[in-house]
């Protein structure tokens, strides 16, 4: 049979408020919602079977004495059974009384970031309100050194049966007890600081690691750091939801970046190079003589990072060829002497197909490759 005390890892003359002490934390870092561990799971009905015999004066003084007749599981009320469903947020049970402790909410904050950050990813430190355990009573609710009496109405049943004579015979209803609330326990003296629930609320900062390549509307679970339940019940989990900010330039499309480049129609003509916004500071593209507007130049892996690993997307520059709208004499001069050479002026109202078959067929071959 193992040993209660090593199992807490307590001193045999460990003080209750100790032995309590160390329980939770453990519980806490054992409960199976915040660790899905098959043997932390083991490990937490140990330690539960263990605080059962320890926490109650009479079963530990008899454990003391080398008796233990409670095999650790089942026992009176608040035993092992009740612990349980405190942490499993059971309850389902509509006899006996029903735990102090519950499992906490979860709770949902949200925190913006930027496309950049969303690309790469972030640390954020990130100020949450919510339910954190009493550290005065440890969760208990209990003004220190003291702890919850049986309660004498309904002798820690939590609920108050009544026999009622009826025409059909006699007839036995139970009711929850009023003077415990149910919990067949009552509490002589609360603790001054959170007034008997185990809990108060506080603000406090958490450290968060986003990953890169998040969207919004990702939300991140972290485990254990929502509300602590009734009673110093287990924390629910914290989720934070991602909201990605708008970007001045680049438009995202799942994993890619789109963004609309301006050249003047002599650049578009005659061929330039030029530098453009990317997430990874300007990057050089070259506009080919001839370039079209609508013109799509791909820029391999200088898009989004991909949230489930494998890389980062592309990130597509549209040409948009400006065409001037106010000219000077010499260059309106200059035009028309262009025109003339290239004989624009007897074809100018011609419609003719293009062979590559336009924008749009651009637009989509960029795409592809
Ligand atoms: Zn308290
Ligand atoms: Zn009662």
């Amino acid at each position: 049979m193992s040993d209660h005390y090593q199992t807490l890892g307590v001193d045999r003359n460990a003080s209750a408020d100790e032995i309590k002490k160390v329980y939770r934390k453990l519980a806490r870092e054992m409960h199976p919602d915040v660790n899905p561990d098959p043997k932390a799971q083991e490990r937490f009905k140990e330690i539960t079977a263990a605080y059962e015999v320890l926490s109650d004066p009479q079963k530990r003084s008899s454990y003391d004495r080398g008796g233990d007749n409670f095999g650790g599981f089942g026992g009176g009320f608040g035993g092992f059974s009740d612990i349980m469903d405190a942490f499993f947020g059971g309850g389902g049970s509509p006899r006996g009384p029903r735990p102090r402790m519950r499992q906490g909410q979860d709770a949902l904050i949200r925190t913006t970031i930027d496309l950049h950050e969303a690309c790469f990813g972030t640390d954020r430190e990130i100020g949450v309100e919510t339910a954190v355990i009493c550290t005065k009573c440890g969760g208990d609710g209990c003004a220190p050194g003291t702890s919850p009496k049986t309660c004498d109405i309904c002798r820690g049943r939590g609920e108050i049966q009544q026999v009622t004579r009826s025409f059909i015979g006699q007839v036995m209803t139970s009711r929850p007890c009023a003077s415990c609330q149910g919990f067949g326990t009552v509490i002589p003296s609360v603790c001054s600081e959170c007034s008997g629930d185990g809990r108060v609320r506080a603000r406090r900062t958490i450290d968060v690691k986003i990953p890169a390549g998040v969207e919004t509307g990702n939300r991140m679970q972290l485990s254990g750091q929502g509300e602590v339940g009734a009673g110093g019940g287990p924390a629910g989990d914290l989720y934070v939801e991602i909201i990605v900010e708008e970007h001045e330039f680049l438009v995202r499309e799942g994993d890619d970046l789109h963004l609309s480049v301006s050249t003047p129609m002599t650049a578009a003509a005659l061929g330039t190079k030029m530098n453009v916004e990317s997430l990874d500071g300007e990057i050089e593209i070259e506009i080919k003589a001839g370039t079209q507007s609508g013109h799509v130049i791909p820029i391999k892996g200088k898009g989004m990072t991909k949230l489930r690993g494998g890389g980062r997307g592309d990130l597509f520059a549209h040409i948009n060829v400006e065409i001037p709208t106010k000219l000077s004499k010499k260059q309106e001069e200059l035009l028309r002497q262009f025109a003339d050479e290239r004989g624009d002026n007897s074809k100018s109202t011609q419609v003719k197909k293009s062979s590559e078959g336009g924008i749009f067929g651009k637009f989509r071959d960029a795409f592809k490759g």
